[in-house]
């Protein structure tokens, strides 16, 4: 029996090769096995499948992940051209202009994740990033009109 991997192509391919070894056991003893042997070997190959079936899902969990980040980093290229940086918060801009509500400072840097900044609860001058858990001064990140633009 092969062990469980983490969905990479060389997990499918052991599984894969394991299924084959089977085959090759069967054509090795001249096509004539037992009813015994033949039994085992079908529920090896039975198990190898379902193995290769296992890590075949695992492995498109790992890609639709990859795909997913792939999307996020695309669309932090786009936002780094049209971000501005304001007081302790980044903003969206129109015309380089900052408008908007603003997003964690520390995440944008870190990570080029943007995670909105929220209100905290019961406090109108601290603003927290959900993500992080950093506290910002509400005055230093307010939220911005965007003067003469429909946003
Ligand atoms: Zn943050």
């Amino acid at each position: 029996m092969t062990m469980p991997g983490q969905g990479t192509v060389e997990d499918v391919l052991r599984s894969l090769n394991f299924a084959q070894d089977v085959g090759k056991r069967i054509k090795d003893a001249n096509y004539a096995l037992d009813k015994t042997d033949l039994k085992q070997l079908l529920a090896e190959l039975t198990a190898s499948i379902a193995s290769s079936k296992m890590e075949l899902s695992l492995l498109a969990g790992v890609c639709e992940a990859r795909d997913a980040e792939l999307i996020r980093l695309n669309e932090a290229l786009v936002y780094r051209g049209n971000l501005r940086r304001r007081g302790d918060g980044y903003y969206k801009t129109v015309d380089n202009r900052p408008y908007g509500q603003p997003y964690c400072s520390y995440c944008w840097e870190q990570n080029q994740k943007l995670i909105h900044l929220h209100s905290r609860i019961l406090s109108k001058d601290i603003r927290l990033c959900p993500h992080c858990k950093n506290e910002y001064q509400a005055i230093r990140t307010p939220y911005l009109e965007a003067e003469g633009y429909t946003v």
